[in-house]
């Protein structure tokens, strides 16, 4: 099929590729080399009621369409990522800087496995009955909600825009979506092979613009019953804000400040290099990466040495080339935001153990937006370094003496996503999973992922959980039908 990006994206409406009504566009730049990608639509207010309608109208076949059939449709989406993965991923990584290998190895694999896992699972589905003894017996239908909105950040494109749309579909609902502006090559393709998969139209509209506009619209939207959204905790408030007095059913993925804690007694190479991946994948701009790393005491001068040994071999380059264990950061304006969190952790007294300036890789990357691997020490909980979320290549390192110290570091954060121990000491790693706030704990590993477990954070990291049937269950609406017996 052919998956070629023109200069001008379009919108997936009712089945067809269309221009935005207002004919505005914006410019998508390549991070890796500073140049233009392409134009990517402005769409505002109107296209997403164009989107409506259409998912209005599709609504009525598609949710009495069988569990199997959606089954079938979705499966072919899955196949047909499958069998163009090579280029989807250069787009991935043309888009968003990260290096070729990722987006083979995890993006785009991951996009078809939430089709082909939420394909499976609505086939698996059920409700629950409860009986009043010899009185009643209860039964619950879970229902398509109608049309619901999906939104999600540049990070993670494709993996993170299907960890929504999927379980959507997959329920019966017809969707309204909205990729990132700064990374929507990936959810164009999409369209493209929705129409390949014979999907019907209507059923997926997939509308391309800003948060401030598109993606408002589309919160604001009456007919709009439910949204799944993921990205920073600040636009989730704006979010809920506008949506929760309208009383929509809210799932919201936000910001993480993880923290990675490190005992003495672990298996100390696994840890090692499990926590390069989780400092600096993706250059840091997972949600899941553990960014304050908080050590024993005992292995701090040893972690200390090793870890900054290892980190200054990472080599930062141009996403397209195999030796690069790290690419661009996403934008110009996300750069900056990086080296102005780097230079807050200098005047807040922080110490640079390695990294912490920009690297020019040469040649057609001259032009592009690279930081180093940036390790910092010197800093308490309190400071903005470990407060805020900088979404990219930088960690800091804080020690402690006793469990109970190693708690309160992890846990003096507003965000509560995800948290790594390491530890051979089993009772430990159940005690600290016990205390710590955070909705996903990994014990010697990292990213390790079951899709059928429930995924989301405390705090200010969001509120409701993805993944599995909590997913289905969030993109269905429940209904008890009590008969007296
Ligand atoms: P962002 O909040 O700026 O944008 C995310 C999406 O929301 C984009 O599509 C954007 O256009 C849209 N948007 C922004 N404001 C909006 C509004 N007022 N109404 C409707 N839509 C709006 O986030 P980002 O910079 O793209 O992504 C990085 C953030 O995402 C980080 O904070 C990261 O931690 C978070 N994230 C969280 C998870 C998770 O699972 N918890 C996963 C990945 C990323």
């Amino acid at each position: 099929m052919d998956l070629s990006i023109p200069l001008y994206l379009e919108n997936f409406i009712d089945g067809k590729l269309i221009p935005p009504r207002s004919g505005n566009y914006m410019e998508n730049i390549d991070p890796a080399t500073g140049s233009l990608f392409n134009y990517v639509p402005n769409s505002n207010e109107s296209d997403i009621e164009t989107a409506v309608e259409a998912a209005k109208n599709a609504f009525i076949q598609w949710s009495r369409t069988s569990a199997e059939d959606r089954f079938l449709i979705i499966n072919r989406i899955a196949a047909l990522i499958d069998g163009n993965a090579h280029e989807l991923a250069l787009a991935e990584t043309k888009d968003n800087g990260k290096p070729l290998w990722l987006s083979k190895k995890v993006d785009i694999p991951r996009a078809s496995a939430n089709f082909r896992f939420f394909a499976t699972g609505i086939m698996h589905f059920a409700a629950e009955s409860h009986m009043m003894e010899d009185k009643a017996i209860n039964y619950t239908l879970r229902q398509p909600i109608g049309i619901v909105g999906c939104i999600s950040p540049w990070n993670l494109p494709l993996y993170l825009f299907t960890w929504k749309i999927a379980p959507a579909l997959a329920a019966g609902n017809c969707v309204i979506a909205k990729p990132s502006e700064i990374t929507p090559v990936s959810a164009y393709l999409l369209s493209k092979i929705c129409i390949e998969a014979g999907l019907p139209n209507g059923v997926l509209n997939i509308v391309h613009g800003k948060g401030e506009e598109a993606g408002e619209a589309i919160i604001r939207h009456p007919a709009i019953k439910a949204i799944s959204f993921t990205g920073s905790t600040r636009a989730g408030q704006r979010i809920a804000s506008v949506a929760a007095p309208m009383f929509k059913k809210l799932s919201l993925e936000l910001g993480g400040k993880n923290p990675n804690i490190i005992f003495g007694d672990c298996n100390w190479d696994k840890m090692m290099r499990t926590t390069i991946q989780s400092s600096f994948s993706n250059q840091g701009q997972i949600c899941l990466c553990g960014s304050r790393i908080i050590i024993e005491e005992t292995v701090y001068d040893q972690f200390k040495k090793e870890f900054i040994e290892r980190v200054k071999l990472l080599r930062v380059g141009d996403p397209l080339s195999e030796d690069s264990k790290q690419g661009a950061i996403v934008s110009l304006q996300h750069f900056e935001k990086i080296s102005r969190a780097i230079e807050t952790a200098k005047k807040e007294g922080g110490t640079i153990l390695c990294g912490g300036k920009a690297v020019n890789p040469g040649g057609r990357c001259g032009k592009g937006f690279f930081i180093e691997p940036t390790v910092i020490e010197g800093l308490g909980p309190a400071c903005e370094t470990n407060t805020e979320e900088i979404f990219g290549p930088v960690v800091t390192l804080q020690k402690f003496k006793t469990r109970e110290e190693a708690i309160d570091l992890a846990n003096a954060s507003n965000y509560g996503l995800s948290a790594t121990i390491w530890t051979q000491d089993i009772s430990i790693a159940n005690k600290l999973a016990m205390e710590l706030n955070a909705g996903i704990l990994w014990v010697n590993c990292w990213l390790l992922r079951d899709l059928r477990t429930p995924f989301g954070g405390f705090k200010n990291s969001g509120v409701g959980r993805e993944g599995g049937w909590e997913a289905l269950r969030f993109f269905t609406d429940a209904k008890n039908v009590c008969i007296e017996i």
